[in-house]
């Protein structure tokens, strides 16, 4: 099955199952102070869990644009290096508002997993919150007794509060969750599942695919819960996931979603993927940061020296430095990849192609900026003379924050010459620089980012910050 199948299946099935299909939100949030991306498929619906809005269709199906990069879900450093967590991803989802509930959120979960798209039970596990005495929260036995009736019970694992608990925020609904997981290490290698929690990161063949979140708490200010009136259902599943289990592949980044932009990365820049770690990464990082900064442009907002703006304009620079200091790229390359995306999800999220052409233009005027700072930088770094042959910390520093310098490209430089890098100074600089930066506004610790009234917000989510060098204005043509 390819991508655009297996989306589809999806949203089929639980068309079958009565669920009206919508349409997925933008993947950069405007009008709520509370949350600058799309995190999760249940953010467009959170007045409904609030009961503020009223819910036109009890069950409702959907593939949501999702980024990851900042707040309580920030998985930035591991995209590229591990082989499925991305900055932009597509999260499947089913819901339902007030109408059905664990029994048939598992059965159909079970059904679609199995039967429609054949993954070997036996590939298969599941978590179910294991209850908290300190809270006063019970095992959800519910869903362990449902899931019985599918699964070995040794292949039920009781998972504690962190994993198989979901909370809004400090108050709201809330309740337990239940995920499902996939082996995918060949059969005398996996684990004898013993009640013990064996968790997705354990090892990289073995991932959480599905977590299927069932609100029936509300928890109040003075931290206490009460049970909601109506409960619901919230599920999400991680489409590039779920396509690697289906066509079988070690990583996401083998699967059609990625395939085209890895090949075309790797004929362009005359590496082979899979040649060596270091320009894999980079071709992964690559593939992965031009999706998310496709889909933040095409939902309107622009590169940009603050806010979402910003956080964009990081990644698309994260890109840079990546494809420049480890696959050469040392002219605007990343634009490139604008037509094979706006190809691939054409009729899925047809806004890319619409944009297509603007689209492009925008990352190109970026990564031109971008690059004749590295320039200068590099003319700077030229000049640089040392009798010890070492880089001194707040000179490796000020290539860094300034001039867009990650540190490997320093050291690389450097190497070239003969020299070293005094890296302890620079980790010194940096960690002064943190601090410095820590002192922020906003506290950002649950899927809504809290924000004191009167605040100026600003963005946070990084540990690092650079100084920005140009600033870039764009007209739509
Ligand atoms: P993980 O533990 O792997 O980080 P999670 O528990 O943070 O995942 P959830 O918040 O439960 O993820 O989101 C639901 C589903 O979305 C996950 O089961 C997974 O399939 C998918 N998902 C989550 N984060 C990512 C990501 N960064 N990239 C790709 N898919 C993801
Ligand atoms: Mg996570
Ligand atoms: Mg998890
Ligand atoms: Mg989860």
């Amino acid at each position: 099955m390819t991508t655009k199948e297996i989306r589809q299946s999806f949203l089929d099935f639980f068309k079958s199952k009565g669920h009206q299909i919508v349409p997925s939100a933008p993947i950069v949030v405007k009008n709520d102070p509370t949350l600058m991306f799309t995190n999760a498929g249940m953010n467009q619906f959170k007045d409904l869990f609030l009961g503020e809005a009223p819910i036109k269709h009890p069950r409702v199906a959907d593939t949501q644009r999702c980024l990851r990069v900042s707040g309580k879900h920030n998985d930035l450093e591991e995209v590229g290096i591990d082989t499925y967590h991305h900055t932009m991803f597509e999260m499947l989802g089913n819901w339902s508002f007030g109408d059905y509930f664990k029994k048939e959120a598992i059965a159909w979960s079970w059904e679609l997993l199995t039967e429609v798209y054949q993954i070997p039970k036996d590939q298969l596990y599941v978590s179910v919150f294991e209850g908290d005495e300190k809270e006063g929260l019970a095992k959800d036995q519910e869903a362990y007794d449902i899931w019985k009736q599918y699964i070995a019970e040794e292949r039920i694992i009781l998972g504690n509060k962190k994993d198989n608990f979901w909370e809004m925020g400090e108050t709201g609904p809330c309740g337990p969750c239940s995920e499902i997981h996939v082996d995918m290490r060949p059969e005398a290698e996996r684990r004898r599942i013993d009640g013990k929690t064996l968790v997705n990161n354990d090892d990289p063949q073995v991932i959480e695919i599905w977590n299927n979140v069932f609100m029936q708490f509300n928890r109040l200010k003075n931290g206490s819960l009460e049970k909601l009136p109506n409960q619901h259902v919230d599920t999400g599943m991680g489409l590039e996931r779920l396509v690697r289990v289906i066509q079988q592949k070690a990583s996401n980044y083998d699967t059609d979603v990625f395939q085209p932009l890895i090949q075309y990365i790797a004929q362009k820049s005359g590496i082979a993927y899979g040649k060596e770690e270091k320009t894999d990464i980079a071709m992964r990082v690559m593939a992965d940061h031009i999706r998310a900064i496709c889909f933040c442009i095409a939902d309107g907002t622009l590169p940009s020296n603050n806010k979402a703006g910003y956080v964009i304009r990081r990644i698309l620079r994260r890109a840079v430095r990546y494809s420049f200091t480890f696959l050469n790229f040392k002219e605007p390359f990343l634009n490139q990849l604008v037509p094979i995306l706006a190809d691939q999800f054409d009729g899925v999220f047809p806004e890319l192609k619409q944009q297509q052409d603007f689209v492009q233009k925008v990352v190109l005027e970026e990564e031109n900026s971008f690059l004749r700072t590295l320039a200068t930088g590099i003319q700077r770094f030229e000049r640089f003379d040392t009798s010890d042959k070492m880089i001194k910390g707040d000179f490796a520093f000020e290539l860094y924050d300034t001039f867009g310098f990650p540190i490997d490209l320093t050291e690389l430089m450097a190497r070239e010459k003969g020299w070293t890098v005094d890296m302890q100074a620079f980790e010194l600089e940096l960690q002064q620089q943190k601090d410095r930066s820590r002192a922020a506004t906003a506290i950002d610790t649950s899927d809504w980012i809290v924000v004191n009234p009167g605040d100026n917000v600003e963005f946070v989510g990084y540990d690092e910050l650079e100084t920005e060098c140009r600033i870039l204005r764009y007209r739509r043509v």
